[in-house]
């Protein structure tokens, strides 16, 4: 079996000039210093991609476009266009299906190719002819990484972009993946480099010899599945696409629960679990629920269809507290869950909504304690409502099952 992940270098800037070069466009924004970044008006866009000469002046993507014009005023701002990205991610996708029936889409700018007639040699080739052959029709490059599973491949396929073909086969892990930094493991986020970091694992290497029984008491179910990556071993956790289709969070109570106030602070520490897993995979959510089991074990679950898409703590809390205190009886409770569904690339939100200054105070928010909690530990910022109390601030870590799939604890 060969597997090969392919990603769209820069994918938002790469298709908006490929557009521009088949519109007759005489410019291309790859050759300059420029970002796709929306709604420069109302102050609240951000930098949503940017060229290879953007980020020679240090532009990150996530920055604001303010930000970005002041590390280079003469920087050039495209809006994006979402219908021009959809399209161009489906016409690639069409276009692969010719070299094999088993692609499965990761996101709108990458997805795996199975094959199960090739040798290591054969599909080295192949990639590279896959990559020109990109290049020459669409007009725009792209990264292929080669494997035997979808995370070697994924991990191979970032190796060094642009425009590169790369294989990480399980005898090359040794040579290729160990010397990396942990943080560059799939799966590995900020706040979980901080944490290894302090064990003294700096590498993927030194993740892959750490003793798996001393991360799993430590990190649980989700330290098993990292030492795992960090050997080459992806157990099959990658989804089908949508990467992640609900994000969920329950917690079994210690105590019966009997008092509206104790029951909506818990949904708040359940919420704030939910939310920040939410923004970590970028996706902003459309559906909240909330899951309410009685001492007897009488379960109901009740959701709401929102009429637009948020990935903010205080607006998710707001609304499933709408929804318990509708539909809870007041019978004792023992177990209260609360999940997110109806999942988007929060990329694909950035510009379309429209909301009232509050709600951007309060993502903003949500930003800055995010941060600090990467870098000080989860429990660094607790709202005013835990700091006296005995409930925990943050219910939840990962989960139990598996983790990009994650499917809803209730
Ligand atoms: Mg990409």
């Amino acid at each position: 079996m060969i597997v090969m992940h392919i990603d769209v270098n820069s994918a938002f800037l790469s298709w908006t000039a490929a557009y521009e070069q088949q519109q007759g466009i005489d410019r291309d924004i790859r050759k300059v210093a420029s970002v796709i970044g929306g709604n420069e008006q109302n102050r609240h866009g951000i930098v949503l991609a940017r060229s290879i000469l953007a980020k020679k002046f240090k532009i990150q993507t996530g920055m604001s476009l303010m930000e970005a014009r002041r590390q280079c005023p003469n920087l050039l701002v495209v809006p994006p266009d979402y219908q021009v990205y959809v399209r161009a991610s489906k016409t690639l996708r069409e276009y692969l299906y010719k070299f094999t029936p088993d692609v499965e889409v990761f996101s709108i700018d990458e997805c795996f190719l199975r094959f199960t007639d090739l040798n290591k040699e054969e599909a080295l080739s192949l990639a590279c002819k896959i990559k020109e052959d990109v290049k020459n029709i669409f007009g725009y490059t792209i990264n292929i990484g080669i494997s035997k599973n979808k995370l070697l491949a994924k991990m191979a396929g970032n190796f060094e972009k642009p425009d590169k073909c790369h294989t990480c086969f399980p005898e090359e892990i040794k040579e290729k993946l160990w010397p990396l930094p942990v943080e560059d493991l799939f799966m590995v986020g900020r706040k979980t480099k901080v944490k290894l970091n302090r064990w003294g694992i700096y590498t993927i290497g030194d993740l892959a010899k750490t003793d798996p029984n001393l991360l799993f008491k430590s990190i649980g179910v989700y330290g098993h599945m990292i030492y795992a990556y960090a050997n080459g071993i992806d157990g099959s956790i990658f989804k089908a696409s949508p990467p992640i289709k609900s994000v969920g969070n329950s917690s079994t109570l210690k105590f019966d629960v009997i008092d509206t106030e104790i029951a909506h602070a818990i949904i708040l520490s359940l919420v704030e679990m939910t939310a920040w897993r939410l923004r970590e995979a970028e996706m902003m959510c459309k559906v909240v629920s909330v899951g309410i089991k009685d001492k007897d074990f009488n379960y109901i679950s009740r959701q709401k269809k929102l009429p637009y898409f948020t990935d903010c703590t205080k607006d998710i809390y707001k609304n499933i507290c709408a929804l318990f205190d509708k539909n809870w009886d007041s019978r004792p409770i023992r177990q209260l869950g609360v999940s997110v569904s109806g999942l988007e690339f929060a990329k694909f939100q950035q510009l379309s909504m429209l909301k009232d200054k509050n709600l951007l105070k309060n993502e903003k928010l949500d930003k800055v304690i995010d941060s600090i909690r990467e870098k000080y530990g989860d429990t660094a910022v607790i709202r005013g409502i835990f700091a006296n109390s005995e409930l925990s601030p943050i219910l939840g870590g990962y989960p139990d099952d598996e983790y990009p799939g994650m499917s809803s604890i209730l």
